[in-house]
C-alpha cells in the first residue's frame, strides 16, 4: 500500500520507529501539571519532545511552543502578534503562493482592518528580495512567508530576507512557514534571524493533531490562542498531547540523524523519475523549478497537455491504486484553479492538467517504474478517449 503512496507534501505515514514509542508510552496518562510522580513523568516526557523538537532547528528547548499543527501554529504567530501589537495601522505582507492557513488568515486579518500585500513571484516561484524590500512602509509590522512551497517545492531564501527586513526595521515581526521544509532541507534558526518559524509533525512522519512554534527567544509578545490554564509558557492553555509530542519528538530525532541521507537519496529518486518520465510520455510540461538547488528534490508538479487532473488522478487511483494529488490537498475538494500555479502566470489550460506527486522516505526505483508505466498508460488511455480540450 505505501509504496504506492505519492503524495508525501499531503500527509505522511507515521513512521514505524516513532509508533513503537508510542505503543511503549499509550498507557502513559499523568497530567504534566501535576506535581505528583505521574504529572512529573509525563513532564519528563513533554520536555525531552521539546528538546528534540529543538535540536532539528537548532533552536533552544524554551523556544518550542507545542501546538495541534502547522496551521494552529501559524495562527498563533499572526493572530497572536496582530492582538498583542498596538501599532494600527497594521501592514502585512506575505506572498501569493502561502499555504490556505496564511491566507486564510490574511483575509481574516484584513477583515479588522489590517493593510495586505501579497508579493508576486517569478515563473519558478521565488519571491524577489527586492520586492519584499520595497513593499515595506512605515506602517509595516508582520511579515510571512514560507519556507517551501507545498504544490511546486520551490524554497526561498529566507536567511537573505531576514537580513534585509531587520536592516531595515528590527522591530518588524518576521514568521516563516517551515511546516513543508522541516526534516527535508536543515534549518537552523541561529543562522537564520527569524522570528517565529511554524512546524507540524504529520508531515516528518509524525502523529497528526501536534505541530510547534519556534518563538525566538526575548520575542514573546503574543496574545494566546487559547485561554486556560498557564501551559505552554502561559501561550496555550490545555493539558497537554502528550503522545502527539512524544511522537514529533521521535520524528524530529530521527530526522536529526538522517536528514542528509535522505536528500542525498531523493536526489537520486529524483534525477531518475526526471529521466525515466520525459522519456517515456510526450508533451509534459514542468510546473514545479527544474533548477539545481534551491527546490524540494521530492516535489514534482506536472502537467499532461490535453489531460484533466481530475480523470489522471480518478484512474490512477482506481486502476493502479497511485496516490497523487491534484493541487494541494487542502484545494483539492474545490474546483478552483492552484493559486500556486495561477501565481507562476500558467494557463488555466495548463493549470487543470497539472498533478503533484510526491516522494518521501518509502519510495523507492520500483516505485518509480510502476508510477511512469502506469501513468504512460494512463495518459495515453486518456489522450486517446477524450476529446481535445
Ligand atoms: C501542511 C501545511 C500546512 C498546514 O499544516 P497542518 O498541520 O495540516 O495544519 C501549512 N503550511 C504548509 C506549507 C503545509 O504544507
Amino acid at each position: 500500500m505505501l509504496g504506492k503512496y505519492f503524495d508525501y507534501n499531503a500527509t505522511t505515514p507515521l513512521r514505524e520507529e516513532v509508533a513503537s514509542i508510542l505503543i511503549d508510552n499509550l498507557l502513559l496518562f499523568g497530567n504534566p501539571s501535576s506535581s505528583h510522580s505521574f504529572g512529573q513523568f509525563a513532564k519528563e516526557k513533554i520536555e525531552e519532545g521539546r528538546s528534540q523538537v529543538a535540536a532539528l532547528i537548532n533552536a533552544d528547548s524554551s523556544e518550542i511552543l507545542f501546538t495541534s499543527g502547522g496551521t494552529e501554529s501559524i495562527n498563533t504567530a499572526l493572530k497572536g502578534f496582530f492582538f498583542a501589537c498596538d501599532k494600527r495601522p497594521f501592514h502585512i505582507i506575505t506572498s501569493k503562493i502561502e499555504h490556505s492557513a496564511t491566507l486564510e488568515l490574511c483575509h481574516y486579518l484584513a477583515s479588522l482592518g489590517a493593510e495586505i500585500t501579497y508579493l508576486p513571484v517569478d515563473a519558478n516561484g521565488f519571491i524577489a528580495i527586492e520586492d519584499l524590500v520595497n513593499a515595506i512602509h512605515e506602517h509595516t509590522a508582520l511579515i510571512s512567508i514560507m519556507y517551501a512551497n507545498n504544490e511546486i517545492g520551490t524554497i526561498q531564501p529566507i536567511k537573505e530576507m531576514a537580513k534585509a527586513i531587520k536592516q531595515i526595521n528590527r522591530d518588524i515581526f518576521f514568521h516563516v512557514d517551515a511546516v513543508q521544509a522541516l526534516g527535508k532541507i536543515p534549518i537552523n534558526v541561529h543562522d537564520l534571524e527569524v522570528d517565529a518559524l511554524s512546524l507540524a509533525a504529520h508531515k516528518i512522519y509524525g502523529p497528526k493533531g501536534t505541530g510547534a512554534l519556534y518563538l525566538k527567544k526575548g520575542n514573546q509578545q503574543l496574545v494566546q490562542l487559547l485561554h486556560g490554564g498557564g501551559q505552554e509558557n502561559g501561550l496555550r492553555g490545555g493539558t497537554e498531547n502528550l503522545l502527539g509530542i512524544i511522537g514529533f519528538g521521535q520524528a524530529c530525532a530521527l530526522a536529526t540523524e538522517e536528514l542528509l541521507q535522505h536528500k542525498h537519496n531523493t536526489v537520486a529518486l529524483r534525477n531518475y523519475f526526471l529521466e525515466k518520465i520525459k522519456h517515456a510520455i510526450e508533451q509534459i510540461e514542468m510546473n514545479s523549478p527544474e533548477i539545481e538547488g534551491d527546490v524540494l528534490q521530492n516535489t514534482f508538479n506536472i502537467s499532461f497537455t490535453n489531460i484533466r487532473a481530475e480523470a489522471l488522478s480518478v484512474l490512477l487511483s482506481q486502476v493502479y491504486g497511485i496516490a497523487v494529488s491534484i493541487g494541494s490537498a487542502c484545494s483539492a475538494e474545490k474546483a478552483e484553479l492552484s493559486h500556486v500555479l495561477l501565481a507562476l502566470g500558467l494557463s488555466e489550460e495548463r493549470i487543470k492538467s497539472s498533478i503533484r506527486i510526491s516522494f518521501g522516505l518509502y519510495t523507492d526505483y520500483k516505485d518509480i517504474d510502476y508510477l511512469v508505466d502506469s501513468l504512460k498508460e494512463a495518459v495515453t488511455r486518456l489522450r486517446s478517449i477524450l476529446p481535445v480540450g
